[in-house]
């Protein structure tokens, strides 16, 4: 199994790392060739979602990866990725939109917005989700299965082969959440 981390700006080290420790192998997306080498996931961190997408426009990668994610490769967004996948964005302009989520942007504020909690993600129990001026999912449609809330926001879910966390567990030392995607691209 090969990764594939969109790495334009934001997170995308962490992410590395936790896939490092969990010994599955991993490549950085950061031009078009990058984007046309085999993989079986696709990470897109946090960061700032505005240009992460300015980015993948100008670098020509927009394309082949909303198509890629339409004919159902495993991708997963956390934080700006969940609002680069959001096919509504309240507070900012929608990017890929292949997801069937309303997202809010900057959900909790934009300075004094990070905070820290404990709470349940899927079935894998209680674990740390440390939000970083993060949106949260405000709608979500049918299809879309909740994997977490927060003080009654949803800040997990998934559509099918998309998954998206508003908070950043590479950022924490569980990789419950790392685990799950691996889980959704082995297809188990
Ligand atoms: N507030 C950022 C945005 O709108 C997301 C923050 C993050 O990814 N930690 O893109």
């Amino acid at each position: 199994m090969v990764i594939a981390i969109l790495a334009l700006q934001g997170a995308f080290i962490e992410h590395e790392q936790m896939l490092d420790r969990l010994g599955v192998e991993h490549f950085e997306i950061r031009q078009k060739k990058d984007v046309l080498r085999p993989f079986d996931g696709l990470i897109i961190p946090g960061g700032e979602s505005t240009v992460i997408g300015k980015l993948l426009q100008e670098l020509d990668l927009w394309d082949t990866i909303k198509k890629r994610i339409q004919e159902g490769m495993p991708v997963w967004g956390t934080c700006a990725g969940l609002i680069l996948l959001a096919k509504e964005v309240e507070g900012g302009t929608p990017c890929l939109g292949t997801m069937q989520i309303t997202a809010k942007r900057n959900a909790y504020g934009r300075q004094l917005g990070s905070f820290f909690v404990e709470n349940t993600f899927a079935d894998c129990g209680k674990i740390p989700m440390t939000f970083i001026r993060a949106p949260y999912i405000e709608k979500a449609g049918p299809e879309v299965k909740i994997l977490a809330q927060e003080a009654g926001k949803i800040v997990a879910a998934r559509q099918e082969n998309q998954l998206v966390t508003a908070f950043h567990p590479e950022l924490n030392e569980s990789p419950a959440v790392h685990q799950y995607f691996l889980n959704m691209v082995a297809g188990v």
